[in-house]
């Protein structure tokens, strides 16, 4: 039998076997775990609203672990600046900046306005085909995606298996207060738009504040049959709605 088709279902046995062997473990664990018995493996961090608990949590286990930040072009000013000093504070010495192609932004996106009318083409020049070739050298990656985020995230496990890589949520099944208390107890710093009431962040034009009551995501793409960015797959198709 060939090599690749033994590797595929070795791979959904692995994701299997952490989900039952890790439900019970605090995410501290877990992220060293990951870093220290899966390969070559990244964090994917927007240095969003959430992203420092995970930062964080890899910070402790190793600063000099792979962070693929991803900078699509779009990103709010005061992201950029909380990136830099989060990245200062915690003392990650592996941060990864990833960008658009220019000749992609040059032939599909030249005047930055693709996401006036096409949001799915301008997620996937500059986020889904930048990270994928980011990608490229890892064995798997870990996200900070979590169920509380509502939408295609409210079956999240800890581990799944996307295309030829593990994908690892060490926060799937944290709650807001949570992620808020871990930050409180650590006395991280936050990102700067939350007391704007930006629940989650992404790229400006694409990003309003929560009402009340309202899934963190939902500023996310308002207004659009849209609350993923493509990054994110199921069953080896991106998610878009
Ligand atoms: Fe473009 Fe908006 Fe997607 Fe950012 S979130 S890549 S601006 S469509």
């Amino acid at each position: 039998m060939p090599l690749e088709a033994l590797a595929y279902p070795m791979r959904e046995d692995i994701a299997a076997t952490i989900n039952l062997q890790f439900a019970e473990t605090d995410a501290q664990s877990f992220v060293e775990h990951v870093l220290t018995e899966h390969g070559n493996v990244a964090l994917v961090s927007s240095f969003g609203t959430e992203s420092i608990v995970l930062l964080d949590l890899v910070a402790r286990a190793d600063r000099n672990a792979p962070v693929l930040f991803l900078e699509t072009g779009m990103l709010f000013a005061q992201t950029l600046e909380y990136q830099q000093d989060v990245a200062e504070q915690l003392g990650l010495t592996n941060v990864k900046v990833v960008r658009p192609a220019a000749e992609d932004l040059k032939t599909k996106d030249p005047f930055g306005r693709l996401h006036m009318g096409d949001t799915d083409a301008c997620c996937d020049i500059r986020k889904v085909l930048p990270l994928e070739r980011a990608l490229t050298p890892y064995d798997g990656w870990i996200t900070g995606r979590k169920r509380v985020h509502g939408g295609q995230r409210k079956q999240l496990d800890l581990a799944e298996v996307e295309g030829d890589r593990l994908k690892f949520n060490p926060l799937a099944h944290w709650s807001g207060d949570e992620v808020r208390g871990y930050i409180e107890a650590k006395g991280l710093p936050k990102h700067p738009l939350i007391s704007q009431g930006y629940a989650s962040v992404g790229c400006a034009p694409c990003t309003s504040p929560t009402k009340a009551g309202e899934d963190p995501r939902a500023g996310r793409w308002r207004g659009q049959d849209k609350d993923e960015c493509g990054i994110h797959f199921i069953d080896g198709k991106a998610v878009r709605a």
